[in-house]
């Protein structure tokens, strides 16, 4: 099968805050970036409505908006920013391949991951329908718009556990729903959550239905698993805390992860296992995943590859 072949200094994959920072950044350094968006083109941050913590917005800013800021401003410095999706590496040997819509293979002298992570979904269809108009998956994020106000999050890990107390110092009350009769979350977090005078939490509790006035969330449907029981919980946002899956499929077998798949960076760098291999954003973070820490972690990523393209060269020089 003929396969269209192409040679760059500098491939970033993924369109998110990591992948266009680290853009911006390679761009300017002259590094002559190739950038590659995703299916997603602005990544997640485009199934949002407003962002209210991103420095530099005074007014906050719609997500999708953004996105498109941080796209021109990686254009005007050259970044050449293509549509596609890369299906698959080889990372066995110096320039690195990376293969496009499984049909060009792109080789490169540094290879920069901004693939970001997808939040997983309770895959209920009232939550698909109020997503973005009180359902959430990023309490950080959207927790400020429902100040006073009740909330539900689902989920009993840490992230539901960090997510609960922090929309507890927010709200007025935070329903937090376990679908177990134990959290996952470890024992201090748990603690923290059973300390905090203003959740409420339901045990062996599943979401049926968010329900909603067909403009906003207004409470949700639960069931107890264990009676059956059903009952409305009158709320105005519902949160979804039940894990991320990073986007890192494609670099199994190449690059050091852990056990969900988040790619394994040296510390203090996004540095991979591999050399010339970077990491950066939420395919690299499972503590933080804000845009502006993948934003500065792109950043990173684009300076440690100049400097490993500048060393290499040096190499040779001499
Ligand atoms: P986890 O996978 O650890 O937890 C997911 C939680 O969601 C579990 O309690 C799970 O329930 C629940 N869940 C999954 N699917 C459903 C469903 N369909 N309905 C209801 N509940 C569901 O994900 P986290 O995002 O919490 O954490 C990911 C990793 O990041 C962990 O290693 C964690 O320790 C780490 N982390 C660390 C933090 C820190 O150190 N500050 C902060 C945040 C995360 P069940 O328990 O029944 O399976």
């Amino acid at each position: 099968m003929y396969q269209e072949k192409e040679h760059v200094q500098c491939l970033i994959i993924g369109s998110g805050p990591a992948g266009y920072t680290a853009a911006i950044y390679a761009a300017r350094a002259d590094l002559k970036p190739v950038l590659y968006t995703g299916i997603v083109p602005g990544g997640q941050l485009t199934q949002t409505t407003d962002v209210e913590n991103f420095p530099g917005y005074p007014e906050g800013i719609m997500g999708p908006a953004m996105m498109e800021d941080f796209r021109k401003q990686a254009e005007r410095f050259g970044t050449q920013i293509r549509f596609g999706y890369a299906t698959s590496v080889d990372f066995s040997q110096a320039p690195h391949k990376v293969v496009i819509d499984e049909i060009k293979t792109i080789t490169a002298d540094t290879v920069i991951i901004a693939t970001g992570a997808t939040a997983k979904w309770l895959g209920l269809p009232s939550e698909q329908k109020y997503n973005g108009f009180g359902v959430s998956a990023c309490a950080v994020c959207d927790g400020f718009f429902f100040k006073n106000q009740e909330v539900a999050i689902v989920g009993a890990g840490d992230t539901a556990a960090e997510e609960a107390t922090y929309l507890a110092k927010l709200c007025s009350k935070v329903h937090m729903l376990v679908r177990r009769d134990e959290f996952r979350a470890s024992k201090a977090m748990q603690r923290r959550v059973l300390n905090t005078a203003n959740i409420v939490i339901h045990y062996n509790t599943e979401t049926q239905e968010i329900v909603g006035d067909g403009l906003n969330v207004t409470g949700i449907r639960v069931v107890n698993n264990k009676t059956q029981e059903e009952k409305v919980i009158d709320v105005s946002g519902f949160f979804v805390a039940i894990g991320h899956k990073p986007n890192t499929d494609i670099f199994k077998g190449w690059l050091d992860m852990d056990e969900t798949g988040y790619l394994i960076t040296k510390s203090d760098s996004t540095q991979t296992n591999i050399e010339g291999v970077f990491a950066c954003g939420d395919a690299q973070d499972k503590i933080f995943r804000q845009a502006v820490t993948a934003a500065g972690t792109g950043c990173m990523a684009a300076l440690e590859a100049e400097r490993y393209l500048a060393a290499k060269e040096y190499e040779t020089v001499i």
